[in-house]
């Protein structure tokens, strides 16, 4: 093995057995007792001896409607979105040239790119976690990226960058920017409706966020022409069975879930205003996504979230991930009682 991937460890996803967790951006609510039968009775006969449709194109066709990918656009759908950063970088592996993004940001752009042999460039953020324009074009400038990567809204930020300097970016990249929209169903922007035209934009989806974190199903949308040639690199079948019908049942009774978004961004909102007053958190992040980061004062990040721990809840410490992150922990909005659980420990854990 190349010794680079070996010098990389495994994708961490820490234990939360008997914790309330608050760690990976989940909805917290489960499927209304009547939609779960249903569902159930959706699954019913599902001829798992033979392969799955292998283009999921019912899934493609409710997907389009429901969440208005434009028709100038094709889809290409992934084992999750992560599968789909994984395709888009290996069709550019062995190009010379390089994958881009701003930092702090979504981890798995830099691992994939590690793992698959591409260079990949980190332009720093500015320190509110704004896009630092002028760094991204030095970086385009410097390294012409085959790919550039934004979040919007990042993650682990929650910031939903201004979308003027998000277009700037896409105008001026010499290669394709992505905007990766895991956290649209919390978000006040898109730019999905943009996609189809523009050779030079992708719009990456997933339904991890909306509460189908288990079901592992994201998309792509972008020029046709794209599109097809990133097909040629998705595994026959990459969408099982199972998958497609209960997304595709989901989103028939999207409502229910789109009901659950807007309660999550409600509490997301309770949730910013009571850290906020927070004696010890001397840092909110405005959050887009349905998750909110926070800066304790300094050096007590990780006792934080380790006292948080032994009390039984599970968030998400980021600060040694970025110098820009110190002392920054990550916290997934909950069900609001999981919410004040949160809150009474942290404030206990601040005060102590
Ligand atoms: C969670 C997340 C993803 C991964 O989503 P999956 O579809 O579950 O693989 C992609 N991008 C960002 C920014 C995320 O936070």
């Amino acid at each position: 093995m190349r010794p680079e991937v070996l010098a990389q460890p495994a994708y961490q996803v820490a234990d939360a057995t008997g914790l309330i967790k608050l760690d990976a951006m989940e909805n917290p609510h489960p499927w209304p007792g009547d939609l779960e039968d249903a569902w159930l009775a959706a699954l019913r006969d599902p001829q798992l001896n033979r392969y799955p449709d292998a283009q999921a194109l019912g899934l493609a066709a409710q997907v389009r409607t429901a969440h208005g990918v434009p028709e100038a656009a094709g889809l290409i759908f992934g084992n999750g979105s992560d599968e789909l950063i994984q395709i888009l970088i290996t069709a550019v592996a062995g190009s010379g040239r390089p994958v881009l993004a701003p930092e702090p940001t979504f981890v798995m752009y830099g691992v994939l790119a590690r793992a698959l042999g591409v260079p990949f460039i980190g332009a720093p953020l500015n320190a509110d976690f704004t896009l630092d324009l002028d760094a991204m074009r030095a970086a385009m400038a410097e390294h012409n990226p085959a790919l550039v990567f934004l979040a919007y809204p990042n993650n682990p930020t929650g910031t939903l960058d201004d979308a003027a300097r998000v277009q700037a970016i896409a105008d001026e990249n010499p290669g394709v920017t992505v905007v990766d929209e895991a956290y649209a169903p919390f978000a006040a922007h898109s730019f999905l409706s943009c996609v189809g035209e523009d050779d030079g934009l992708m719009v990456m989806r997933t339904v991890s966020k909306l509460g189908l974190a288990g079901a592992r199903l994201g998309y792509l949308a972008g020029t046709p022409a794209w599109i097809d040639a990133l097909d040629r690199l998705r595994l026959p079948y990459n969408i099982n069975t199972l998958t497609q019908r209960s997304v595709a049942f989901a989103l028939e009774h999207r409502e229910a879930l789109d009901a659950q978004a807007r309660g999550i961004v409600e509490e997301r909102d309770r949730l910013s205003e009571r850290l906020t007053g927070t004696t010890g958190v001397e840092q909110v992040f405005p959050s887009q996504a349905n998750f909110i980061l926070f800066r304790v004062r300094a050096g007590a990040g990780h006792a934080t979230f380790a006292a948080l721990r032994d009390a039984g809840i599970l968030i998400k410490d980021v600060g040694r991930a970025h110098p820009l992150l110190a002392d920054c922990l990550r916290v997934t909005v909950g069900r609001p009682d999981e919410n004040d659980a949160f809150l009474a420990a942290l404030g206990q854990a601040l005060a102590a």
